[in-house]
């Protein structure tokens, strides 16, 4: 089975838009895949179709062999979107709180789990600091320990290092690197370089 499914998968925003043409593709377990293309190529656009948030309007979508959204499998997908939707006033630990949460985790394993991926964003030390004082590349650590979250086999990311200066681009690269070895990877990019 093929953990992310896309079969002749055509969708339209309007006459003028057709995001994506008969898409194929199919990513299975082991593999880390890079979609890269320039800006407006359909690269969120797919990511988006697969998870259910947008619509196709004809093929299939599946991801672990469900239509998406399906509450299910919600904990076994890990979503970082292009922006940061993060909770400016409140702190790092607050924001992991209220997302964890929402991911349906107890408290028991909220704190065992908040340790561990702040600690391997490297954000331990800033937990406790409101997320308005971050720096860009801060931001986009804590958006990858909330998709981390509840430990999930599927991680998918658009663009995730949008924004970040060179350092903190190939900070975000070798972590992606560390997490290959235990998960799926997916991330949409228009920097070459990232995939290089
Ligand atoms: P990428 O992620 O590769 O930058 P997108 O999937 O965001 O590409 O966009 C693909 C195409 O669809 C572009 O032409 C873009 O303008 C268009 N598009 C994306 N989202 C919408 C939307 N919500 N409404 C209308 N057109 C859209």
């Amino acid at each position: 089975m093929a953990l992310i499914e896309l079969k002749d998968v055509t969708k339209k925003y309007d006459k003028s838009t057709t995001a994506l043409r008969h898409i194929d593709l199919s990513v299975n377990s082991g593999e880390f895949v890079y979609l890269v293309g320039p800006s407006g190529a359909g690269k969120s656009t797919m990511i988006k179709t697969m998870l259910g948030m947008e619509k196709a309007d004809s093929g299939i979508a599946l991801v672990l062999d469900r239509t998406m959204p399906n509450r299910h499998i919600l904990g076994d997908i890990g979503y970082m979107a292009q922006s940061d939707a993060l909770y400016e006033a409140l702190s790092g630990q607050e924001n992991l709180e209220f997302f964890g949460q929402l991911k349906g985790l107890s408290k028991k394993d909220l704190t065992t789990e908040i340790a561990h991926v702040a600690q391997v964003v490297d954000l331990t030390d800033h937990l406790n600091k409101a997320v308005s004082g971050y720096s860009g590349g801060m931001k986009r650590r804590l958006s990858l320990a909330i998709a981390l979250l509840g430990n999930p086999q599927l991680l998918i990311l658009d663009e995730p290092t949008a924004g970040l200066d060179p350092k903190e681009r190939v900070r975000l690269r070798e972590l992606l690197a560390d997490m290959a070895k235990d998960r799926i990877i997916l991330v949409a990019t228009h920097v070459v370089s990232d995939v290089e």
